[in-house]
């Protein structure tokens, strides 16, 4: 296996950047760099249907991900998680073709080690010795176990807020934890402050260009479970965006290299909690940027993101997809930890489970049909916020 990397290409501009230099942002407009490939070589030499014998982990796409030398790769078995059908769930609602894909299985208990775990590995293969990453919660704990298993310093600027089990499982990995009053904005702002005075590399989300990769794989796994279609909708909580935005790079990908030949893409949703919904009331709105959130405030740390760096991008897709965005409140999406928890055995985590509550209000008001083929994302396991289900 060989990976058909060639370069970085600025979302906004177009200005192409060397891969083989560390890079962060667009050196000229300091938009978002995407990471590009030879997909006609790959299109040429890999059928879809040929990674079946693979391993079921996200190294699977080692042809469109970034990492050139499989050594540096820093895996702890991330990706390769169910697509589960959600009968019982889908039965209550009315849905006949409802899924659940359980990122609460991936290493690190969130999503987020899929694009920690191609971010750090890249970051390795660049030669970066120390990284830091401001994190509102599960960011942190991921960058922490693959900072440990690739041999290289984390630093991790986490708000006071964060879940108890973030801040202990990144110290438990051995990085550097600092709390800060605020929220992530402040942390990456005194995560910026640090990187003077001691060189840090920069992973903040969609401020680097590699964790968009490990969760694009999300998107290629949805394909594959469901044989090279996509479902009609895919109801996505979104903070920074970076599991949004992976998909959709996937998709295009997978079209272009002709792994879905008679697909079409996914109307894609956008759920956001009322106390931090930035991308909501810019879509409502037809803006194409976000304004910054006050006071931002929700249980699911990983929806608190006041501005997303990648905003432009997160609204394009919506818009382009056909898809929407919407709000649930916190209680909304508690009640649905338990209801999923009941239907199906899943322990989400409140993010996951927000996605439901969307569902439901979707349902109601038309947007999405029963007969339609959802997937609902459940980026984490319900594990990781006990402090939020005490009795
Ligand atoms: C980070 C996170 C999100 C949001 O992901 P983005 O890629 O930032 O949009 C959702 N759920 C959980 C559990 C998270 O940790
Ligand atoms: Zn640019």
């Amino acid at each position: 296996m060989k990976s058909y990397l060639t370069h970085l290409e600025c979302t906004g501009c177009g200005l192409r950047h060397d891969a083989s230099e560390l890079h962060t942002v667009c050196t000229a407009c300091a938009k978002v760099l995407y990471p590009r490939y030879d997909l006609a070589a790959v299109k040429k030499m890999l059928s879809p249907w040929d990674l079946a014998p693979r391993e079921q982990n996200m190294w699977r796409y080692f042809e469109v991900l970034p990492v050139l030398d499989a050594t540096n790769v820093a895996t702890l078995g991330e990706g390769g998680t169910p697509l589960m059908r959600a009968n019982q769930l889908g039965e209550s609602l009315g849905c006949t073709d409802l899924y659940i894909k359980d990122e609460g299985l991936n290493p690190t208990a969130s999503f987020k080690a899929r694009g920690m775990a191609a971010a750090v590995s890249k970051a390795k293969e660049l030669g970066v010795t120390k990284m830091m990453v401001p994190s509102a919660g599960n960011a942190a704990g991921a960058m922490a176990a693959y900072a440990a298993r690739a041999g290289l310093e984390a630093h991790l600027f986490m708000p006071k807020s964060t879940p108890q089990s973030n801040i202990l499982e990144s110290g438990i990995a051995g990085a550097e934890v600092e709390l800060v009053d605020g929220h992530i904005g402040d942390a990456g702002r005194i995560a910026r402050e640090r990187a003077v005075t001691t060189p840090m590399f920069d992973m903040s989300t969609m401020k680097e260009p590699y964790r968009v990769e490990g969760k694009k794989t999300l998107g290629y796994e949805i394909a594959e479970s469901l044989e090279w279609t996509l479902p009609d909708v895919i109801v996505y909580p979104t903070g920074g965006g970076t599991g949004l935005l992976g998909m959709w790079k996937a998709f295009a990908e997978m079209e272009e290299m002709g792994w879905l030949p008679n697909s079409k893409r996914p109307r894609m949703i956008a759920v956001q909690a009322a106390g931090c919904a930035p991308v909501v009331k810019a879509f409502l709105e037809g803006a194409d940027h976000c304004e910054p959130w006050e006071n931002a405030q929700t249980v699911a740390a990983g929806l608190r993101v006041p501005g997303p760096y990648a905003d432009y991008l997160i609204l394009q897709c919506l818009r382009e997809s056909g898809g929407t965005a919407l709000t649930v409140t916190d209680d909304e999406a508690l009640a649905c930890v338990r209801e999923i928890a009941v239907a199906e055995g899943i322990f989400a985590c409140p993010e996951g489970a927000a996605t439901l509550a969307a569902l439901k209000k979707l349902l109601a008001d038309g947007t999405v049909g029963k007969d339609e083929r959802i997937v609902l994302l459940n980026t984490g396991s319900g594990l990781k916020y006990l402090d939020l289900f005490q009795p």
